[in-house]
């Protein structure tokens, strides 16, 4: 099928069950498409099998049926999943597992070992530090940097071998929401520069809204799946849903008067109010 060239990730009834005696479904069936270029998050309860998925479509677990396309090409057929891996996945996990004993730059060139000369590893390391803003913490060890600056040296890391296509499981987990929103806006400024596609594990809902897709887990299965629209379209999708952009749209009083605002006025915030609600949910 050529049709399948067209997305960067293609999961066809992927299920992949654990335990021998009392067996778990992690993943039941589930099919989905990530397009090239997309900013992807999943959402859903621990235990929903997100993890289990990320590992999958990063060809560190195998699932028990069902296939894994990446760029169209099945991952059970491909022969050098260690070349696959750091060529085509970088991974920005929770607990970033940095290397305790070597610097920012240095942990950020370890993927680069072996594949480019240790002059291009240190260049491309200082070019991607400073690209996460940490141009003056290059040489720092990880317990020198707070969480949130471990953190973007991590996703430095994952972009090492500049892939098309970054994997994060809960990257704001250990976060204060500050420095998560500070992590999303990076991600989100590499998705744009770069192009990098980017799956993102998350329970965090002002995470989530970062992104242009959610999909939903359940039960090892994908339950749901949202669009996510621009700031402004989100903003006031919440909004029409407050008890005054109820009573805006529904006309249920006259608000003219107890508003101040003119007829033409009231109709305007109408209509952009139900617009909002048709583009999202
Ligand atoms: P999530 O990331 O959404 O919290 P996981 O993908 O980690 O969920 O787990 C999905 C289900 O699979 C859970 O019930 C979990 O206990 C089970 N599971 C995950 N990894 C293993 C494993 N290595 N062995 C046995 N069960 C596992
Ligand atoms: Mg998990």
């Amino acid at each position: 099928m050529t049709e399948a060239k067209s997305w960067l990730i293609e999961t066809r009834d992927l299920t992949r069950i654990y335990g021998d005696g009392e067996q778990i479904r992690a993943l039941d069936n589930v099919n989905l498409r990530i397009g090239r270029g997309e900013l992807v998050a999943v959402m859903g309860p621990s235990g929903s099998g997100k993890s289990t998925l990320l590992n999958i479509i990063g060809a560190l677990d195998r699932p028990t049926q069902g296939t894994v396309l990446i760029n169209g090409q099945d991952m059970s057929k491909l022969r050098k999943l260690d070349q696959f891996r750091s060529e085509t996945v970088g991974f920005v996990f929770q607990l970033h597992n940095l290397l305790p004993t070597l610097t920012a730059r240095e942990n950020v060139e370890v993927p680069m070992i072996g594949r480019r000369t240790p002059g291009e590893r240190r260049r491309r390391a200082e070019e991607l530090l400073g690209m996460v803003g940490l141009a003056d913490r290059m040489n720092h060890l990880p317990n020198q940097l707070s969480g949130g600056q471990r953190q973007r040296v991590a996703v430095a890391r994952g972009l090492a071998n500049n892939p098309p296509l970054i994997l994060a499981d809960e990257p704001t987990g250990n976060l204060d929401t500050a420095a998560g929103q500070e992590l999303m806006a990076l991600i989100r400024e590499l998705h744009r520069s770069q192009e990098t596609t980017f799956v993102v594990v998350t329970h965090d809902h002002a995470v989530a809204r970062q992104t242009e897709r959610v999909l939903v887990m359940q039960d090892g299965k994908i339950v749901r799946e949202d669009r996510i629209g621009s700031p402004l379209e989100e903003d006031l999708k919440l909004w029409r849903h407050t008890g005054l952009g109820r009573r805006l749209v529904e006309k249920k009083e006259d608000l003219k008067a107890q508003l101040d605002l003119s007829r033409a006025e009231l109709d305007t915030l109408k209509r952009v109010l139900e617009r909002a609600d048709v583009a999202g949910d």
